[in-house]
Formats: C-alpha cells, structure tokens, sequence
C-alpha cells in the first residue's frame, strides 16, 4: 500500500475527490430543468471512466476518497446516512458495470476500441446498472427524502440522469486517455474546422428558435448526419467531443425554455431532451468504433498481404537457390567437380547440331591415364583419387573458358572445343600431354596421359563423332601410350 501512496498518486486522488464535487455541482447548476429534475448527473461518469481505465486490483484505493466526496458534495442538502447510502449506490453501479464490462469484454485495458465493447457499455453501463441502482436510489428518495413524488417517477429521474451524464463524458474521459496524442496531433485543417464551427452555429440557431412554428422537435436529429461525417472525416474522439458540445448547447437553451423542446410541458420537455442527446451520442460513439475496427481491420489485412507477398519472395528466392544446387548436382561429377557424362553428351548433341547448323568447326579430346591401376594397386585408391583431381586441376589450366571438360568415366576425361579445327585441337592436346608429363604428382611422381583427338564431320552424327576420339584413344594406347592420335 505505502508502495502504491506515493506523493504523486495522493496529490491525483484530490484532485479525482475535487472533480468528482465539481461535476455534481455542475449537475444540478447548469445540467437541471426549472422542474428541478437533472438532465445529466456527471458525477458517475467519471467513476465509471475511471474504473474501466484502472486495473481491478488498483480499484480498492480510490473507494474512500469518493466516499468522502459524496458526503461533501451532499453536505448542505442531505444528512451524513443519506450522502452514505448515496456514496455505495454510485459505487455499486459503477465498479459492477465496469467490472462486468471488463469480464465480458476480456479487456483489462484500453476501452472503446471495438464495437463489442461499444456494446457492452450501452448494454451494461448505461442500462442495466443506472436501472438498478435507480431502483435504490429511488427506495432513499421515495422514503426518506420526499414522500410526495411517485417511487416510478424518481426512478425515472434518477435512471436517465445517471444514464445520459455517463453516456456523454466516460467514453471521452477514456478515448482522451487513450489517444490524447492523436488529439495533439489534431488537423486544424479548414474542412475540419469550418464543419465544427458550422456544427456550433447550427446548434444555436435551432435551440435558441422560438417561432416552434418552423420547426419540428425532430429537426436537430439533422445534426447526427453531421456527427457521423465528423466520425468518418476525423475519427471517434473529436466526433465524440463534437457531440458533447452539441448537446451543451442544447441542454442551455432548452432549460432556459427556448427551441424545439420546448413545446412539450416541463416533463415532457426533459425526456425529449434527454432521447435526443441519447440518440446523437449513441449512433456518434457506435459508428465511429465501428468505423475506426473496419480501418484497422483493412490494415491488418494489407500487412497480412504484404507479409504474405514477402514470404512467397523469400519461399521463391530459396527454391531456386535449391533449384541451381540440384542442377549442379545432377551435372556434376561428384569427385571432381567438373560436368559428369551425361551432361557431357547433351553438350556433344547440341555442339554438334549447331555445328552443323552454322558450319562451324567443332573438336573432341579424350584422355585417359597410362597405366593407371598400377597407382591404385601401389599407393591404395585415396591417392589414386588425388591424382585424378591434380590432373583435372592441370587440364582445367590449359583449356579455354568456352572449352567444355568433362569426367567421361573413372580415369577418363573428354573436353569438348567450339569452333576448333583438328590442328588446332591436336596443339591443345600436345600441350596437355606435355604438361602432365612434367607434373610431378604427390607420393607418385611422374605419370603420363593418352590422348585421342578428332574433328566432327557434318555427315556424322555425335555417336560416330564419338566413336571416332575413342578410337583415336585405342590407337594412342596400342602404339605406346603418353602421345596424341589424331583421327
Ligand atoms: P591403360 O589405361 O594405360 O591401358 O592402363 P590402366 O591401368 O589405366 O587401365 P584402365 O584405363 O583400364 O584403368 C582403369 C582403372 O582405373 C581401374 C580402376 O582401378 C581405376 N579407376 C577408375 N576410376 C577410378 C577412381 O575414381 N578412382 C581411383 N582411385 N581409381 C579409379
Ligand atoms: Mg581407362
Ligand atoms: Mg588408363
């Protein structure tokens, strides 16, 4: 408790207890009819505002202090018992109304964001708890206070008064508390203030008419259209606020007996006024809710969709990351790295298809290490692989970039070269041989390759392209190995 009664809490609790004295007073000074009956009773309003705000366990330290402000707001007119029965009927029907509200709600925390809380409000804090607490309040009056006035009838008072004074200020006090920056931020752009200055004009000229000849008490149920254009232009609070000023003008001018109201008999006159500010805030507050849940709704729905188009880039960009590696994989030879026979053959078909095509010359080269199982059955098949890899690694250097070097089978190698002609391909030949002779391998030293090369006709086709270099190969084996046949 000393924890949460700091000085700051203390000084917000007075200044709470002096608001809630203010607000009755106003009640009954500027909100009451020449009947005497009030229009509006703030005062609940504000405990209603307030605990719907507050978190349930925090609820405990404000009771004493509305307690205490009842009895001196009541000083002069009511004893101490009656300001005390009054005091845990206002509290009664403001913490269970907020109370069930939170519950029903789920939403311990900010208020009229939703339309179900809009409802819920309507439903609870302002019908059923102001009945029931009116059916108390008015068991005080009937029996204690004046005995003259039907027990219906103070219910009524007591009823509509709680119902309109909540209606018109917790939903502000709460809205303002919630989005008092965006009111800071406020747009005091010339459509929006020639419409609140119209809003106001309109409002006295028809409240303070007296020719009720021209007007029916229908009339100021014009201004819920321009309410609700407020709601839609600007949002609920200002609407909200609008609405407030609307309704003080008019509880002004109809308590002084002026405007379209008047034509009723005292009573008459209250309740009219009374369904009328129902009315005007009612549709404001449940249509701006709901125009502010549609507006966050289409923005939920656009960040899903931009979420959504973000994801199916990311899902596209890594499918084809996998797309390229599956590629590599099916086309290369897995020791080596370099393409494997099968792509290698698909190389052969369309180089030979566009060699033909274009009458471009077009050159294989096929290559396979001398004595070979020897290194295998010497230094065991992990050096075997390493020599296959430097000897890729030398073939690799010696080729151009447009050359297409693939691993035909286990220590045979084939290079495919656009646009070569035999002479030129039996060079490239010479020159690989050449530099496999000198290389010194690890652990083997010097090992020396084979090389058929051939040219492509354009009556072959590739199987015989192919056959050809194969044979070139053979012949380079069957006359003494490390040299080049061409064919
Ligand atoms: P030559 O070509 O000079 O006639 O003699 P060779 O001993 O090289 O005979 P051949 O070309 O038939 O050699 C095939 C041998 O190559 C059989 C096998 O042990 C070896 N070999 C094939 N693929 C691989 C491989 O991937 N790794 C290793 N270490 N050896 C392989
Ligand atoms: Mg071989
Ligand atoms: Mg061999």
């Amino acid at each position: 408790m000393h924890y949460y009664l700091n000085l700051k809490n203390i000084f917000l609790l007075l200044a709470l207890s002096l608001t809630y004295i203010i607000l009755g007073v106003m009640s009954i000074q500027f909100v009451t009819m020449p009947s005497g009956i009030a229009i509006a009773w703030f005062p609940n309003s504000l405990l209603l505002a307030l605990f719907l705000m507050k978190n349930i366990k925090e609820w405990k330290y404000y009771i004493p202090f509305f307690i205490v402000a009842e009895i001196v707001a009541d000083y002069q007119v009511f004893t101490l018992i009656q300001a005390l029965q009054f005091s845990f009927i206002n509290l009664f029907e403001t913490m269970f109304g907020a109370y069930i509200i939170k519950k029903l709600s789920s939403n311990d925390g900010a208020g009229f964001t939703n339309t179900k809380y809009v409802l819920l409000f309507f439903l609870i804090g302002l019908t059923l708890m102001p009945a029931m607490s009116a059916l108390f309040g008015a068991i005080v009056y009937h029996t204690q206070i004046d005995t003259q006035t039907t027990f219906f009838e103070f219910w009524r008072i007591w009823f509509f008064g709680d119902s309109i004074g909540i209606l018109l200020l917790t939903p502000i006090m709460v809205l303002l508390k919630e989005n008092y920056k965006s009111l800071k931020n406020y747009d005091f752009n010339i459509q929006n203030i020639s419409i609140a200055l119209l809003s106001i004009y309109l409002a006295i000229v028809l409240f303070s008419f007296t020719d009720i000849n021209f007007m029916l008490p229908t009339t100021p149920l014009l201004f819920v259209l321009l309410l609700l254009w407020i709601v839609y232009k600007q949002g609920v609070l200002p609407g909200m606020i609008m609405a407030l000023l609307i309704t003080s003008i008019a509880i002004y001018y109809t308590s002084s007996g002026l405007g379209p109201f008047s034509i009723f008999g005292l009573k008459g006159t209250t309740i009219y006024l009374q369904e009328f500010i129902a009315i005007l805030v009612i549709t404001t507050l449940f249509f701006g809710v709901l125009h502010q849940e549609i507006n966050e709704s289409k923005a939920k729905l656009e960040e899903l969709n931009k979420n959504l188009e973000n994801m199916v880039k990311e899902k596209t960009k890594s499918l084809m990351e996998a797309n390229q590696k599956l590629n590599n994989l099916a086309s290369k030879d897995s020791l080596t790295n370099i393409f494997n026979r099968r792509i290698i053959d698909e190389f052969i078909s369309k180089e030979t298809i566009k060699s033909k095509r274009y009458n471009n010359s077009l050159a294989l080269i096929m290559i396979d290490i001398d004595h070979f199982k020897e290194v295998n059955d010497k230094y065991g098949h992990q050096v075997g692989d390493e020599v296959i890899l430097s000897l890729v690694d030398i073939i690799s250097k010696n080729i151009r970039e447009s050359d297409i070097f693939g691993r035909w089978g286990g220590e045979e190698f084939i290079i495919l070269l656009p646009e070569t002609n035999l002479n030129q391909a039996t060079i490239v030949a010479q020159n690989i041989r050449k530099k496999v002779q000198e290389y010194r391998f690890d652990k083997v030293g010097q090992k020396t390759i084979s090389l058929g090369v051939s040219e492509f006709n354009s009556n072959d086709d590739s199987t015989v392209f192919i056959k050809r270099v194969d044979d070139a190969l053979y012949k380079a084996k069957a006359t003494g190995r490390n040299r080049v046949v061409s064919l």
